[in-house]
């Protein structure tokens, strides 16, 4: 998981601006009431994703003086996520966030939509709350749809209050196949606790994340084996491993935990690799 900067745009701005262009005058009256209650629980929500206790939020039905959550949910879906919505443009600003659109929940696919941390099914007072919009793929975003974390290890990573991209945490092994192939799998370090690593691990299976760069790095040893078989040829398995590292060394100085990072890794401290996967 990447960490994005926080957005700094507040819930009840966005709320505004969503029901904006609202006309009948009981439902605007309605909506309006619950700007207090949006602005309170989008506090609390950044309370507890700092103390890694989003868990512990209660579920609503209703928001203000009687907005059901259907309708709360549909400020979201026809009043800020519709190109044309009225508060579209917190939309788009929020999509934009991850650099060169990539989703930082699996830090390999497009970012395509926005997904709400705690669900707008469940939390609607948080349904156009930035803080609880995290850009993502769609694939990411249906994966976690129906995760309802009960304890701290179970909570998903959040982008805007997580950061574990300062240490190496993801790791490859080379398996001795022909097509060679690689798994990938969590070695966390030393220094985290118990509640870090095994977030870590539920958010790398909840995503199947292992599947996703598996089928990744295949399609990398493809690209590569043609090259690598001439170098191994030319100049031996020195140089081939060489060429490896330099590759790791390189996607780490990107991400320190790319899939590619990792599989260069794997790839250049295996002697089987440099002799023989490389020749098949
Ligand atoms: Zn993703």
């Amino acid at each position: 998981m990447r960490k994005l900067p926080p957005p700094t745009d507040k819930p009840e701005v966005v709320f505004a601006a969503c029901i904006s262009k609202v006309r009948n005058p009981a439902l605007k009256q309605s909506l309006i009431s619950c700007t207090q209650e949006i602005i309170k629980d989008s506090q609390s929500f950044v309370r507890h994703a700092k103390r890694n206790t989003l868990h512990l939020i209660s579920e609503k039905n209703v928001v203000g003086i009687g907005v059901s959550k259907e309708e709360m949910e549909k400020v979201y879906t026809d009043r800020m996520a519709k190109k044309t919505a009225p508060g579209r443009a917190y939309y788009d600003k929020l999509i934009t966030i991850p650099k060169n659109g990539i989703c930082p929940l699996c830090g390999h696919r497009i970012v395509q939509t926005l997904d709400h941390h705690l669900p707008k099914a469940h939390h609607p007072s948080l349904v156009v709350s930035p803080i609880n919009l995290i850009p993502a793929c769609s694939d990411c975003n249906k994966s976690k749809l129906n995760s309802r974390p009960t304890s701290p290890e179970e909570e998903p990573l959040h982008p805007y209050f997580d950061n574990i991209e300062n240490d190496r945490w993801l790791y490859a092994e080379v398996i001795q196949d022909d097509p060679v192939a690689i798994r990938y799998f969590i070695d966390a370090p030393s220094h985290w606790d118990t509640i870090k690593t095994a977030r870590v691990k539920n958010h790398f299976e909840l995503l199947e994340l292992s599947r996703l760069y598996s089928i990744q790095a295949a399609t990398e040893l493809a690209d590569i084996k043609h090259r690598l078989r001439k170098l191994y040829r030319s100049s031996g398995s020195d140089a081939v491993r060489s060429q490896l590292l330099d590759s790791a060394e390189s996607c780490g100085q990107q991400h320190l935990n790319y899939w590619k990072t990792a599989m260069y890794h794997a790839l250049a401290q295996s002697d089987w690799y440099h002799n023989t996967g490389v020749n098949q």
